[in-house]
């Protein structure tokens, strides 16, 4: 990369943009003291994620799957959002054409205002019925185990996309679109191995693909910048970004008559 300062380089191509999109994972949530899987916390009763958050592993024993859901939900339950949460939901009201997606089910975006969002692998806060379909918001801390359904006694599961289920396919078809006509690409907080998710940086045709991450992925040797920080720590240093400015409606086409 150039000699330049990476933070005054990014504040530079975040105020440029036009259709920027942010791609985050655990890792935007590690300041706010939410464990990634792959940190020194990932392991939960000597159960690695890979196998519990399966439908293999709740059909076998939804009690167990349940417990672990348990302990994360009380561990995210106090969680804050972080300077990047905020500095995320912040660009979406200066920027009309900013679209946010997430890996996480934290909800933490959500909490820090983010709403033109998408979360793609679901929500932890959200239960679904494996009988009825029915799903809804429960913040209970802890549920009790295994939580049934309170429209047909059916057994719920967490309202998120297992390791081995495809995600959704609105959310799929929208974050896809908005990467490949994205001019910036924010990968955050993603060690970008868990797919479908991993290969969308690859999607992107015209956009500047900037990481930010303290550790380096098996996509950094292919980014255009490269930040190794925190993303907490680095967008602390950067401005807030404001609404546009007064009487600078949206952006006007380089070519009023149309084509170039
Ligand atoms: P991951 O655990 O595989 O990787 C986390 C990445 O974040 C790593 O590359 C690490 O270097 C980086 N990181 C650590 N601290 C950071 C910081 N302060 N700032 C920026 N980056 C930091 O997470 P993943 O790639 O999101 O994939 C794991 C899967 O697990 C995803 O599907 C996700 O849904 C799920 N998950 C979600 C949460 C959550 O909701 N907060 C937590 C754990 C796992
Ligand atoms: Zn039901």
């Amino acid at each position: 990369m150039s000699g330049r300062d990476p933070v005054a380089e990014l504040t530079g191509l975040l105020r440029k943009a036009r259709r920027p999109v942010a791609l985050t994972g655990a890792g935007v949530s590690a300041e706010s003291g939410v464990p990634t899987f792959r940190g020194p916390d990932g392991l939960w009763r000597r159960h690695r994620p890979e196998d519990l958050a399966t439908p293999e592993a709740f059909a076998r024993d939804p009690a167990l799957v349940w417990e672990w859901y348990n302990w994360r939900r009380e561990r995210i339950a106090p969680a804050r959002p972080n300077p990047a949460h905020r500095w995320l939901a912040a660009y979406e009201r200066a920027n009309p054409g900013f679209l946010l997606i997430t890996q996480n089910v934290d909800g933490l975006h959500r909490l820090a205002g983010s709403r033109r969002l998408v979360e793609v692998h679901g929500n932890l806060w959200v239960l679904r019925c494996t009988r009825c379909g029915r799903e809804g918001e429960d913040r209970r801390v802890p549920l009790p185990v295994p939580p049934r359904c309170p429209e047909c006694g059916g057994l719920l599961r967490p309202g998120v996309v297992w390791f081995g289920e495809p995600l959704p396919a609105e959310a799929l078809t929208r974050s896809t679109e908005a990467v490949q006509e994205a001019d910036l690409l924010l990968v955050i907080g993603t060690s970008a191995v868990v797919q479908p998710v991993a290969s969308f940086p690859l999607l992107a045709r015209g956009a500047v693909v900037v990481e930010i991450n303290p550790a380096a992925t098996p996509l950094t040797p292919s980014l255009d910048l490269s930040v190794r920080s925190a993303a907490g720590a680095l967008f602390r240093r950067i401005p807030l970004p404001g609404p546009p400015p007064a009487g600078s409606g949206s952006p006007s086409p380089s070519h009023p008559g149309g084509t170039p």
